[in-house]
């Protein structure tokens, strides 16, 4: 049975018996190992969200908050970032 493989170069889904794209022609293993190690390196769910100290006067709890609702929808993004990439190694 065939695996069905996303090409890195044009990111279209391909039945590979060989390591080649059969839409561009291009390898498929060498980039996407390297892609997957990329985002290994890079750990967003490292980032630790902004603290709101209880004694911050109310305008600078209001900045806080709009910049950790920011960061809970990067770290979201990122998860699933990170789900694909693992979706991808397998
Ligand atoms: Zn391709």
């Amino acid at each position: 049975m065939a695996k069905e493989t996303k090409c890195p170069h044009c990111g279209v889904w391909t039945t590979t018996d060989n390591n080649e794209c059969d839409s561009c022609g291009k390898l498929l293993q060498p980039d996407r190992s390297e892609e997957i190690e990329r985002m290994k390196n890079f750990k967003p769910l490292d980032i630790p969200l902004l603290e709101i100290p209880e004694d911050d006067p109310w305008y600078l709890k209001a900045v806080k908050h709009v910049i950790r609702t920011g960061q809970a929808i990067f770290l979201a993004i990122a998860s699933v970032l990170v789900y694909l990439a693992s979706g991808v190694a397998h």
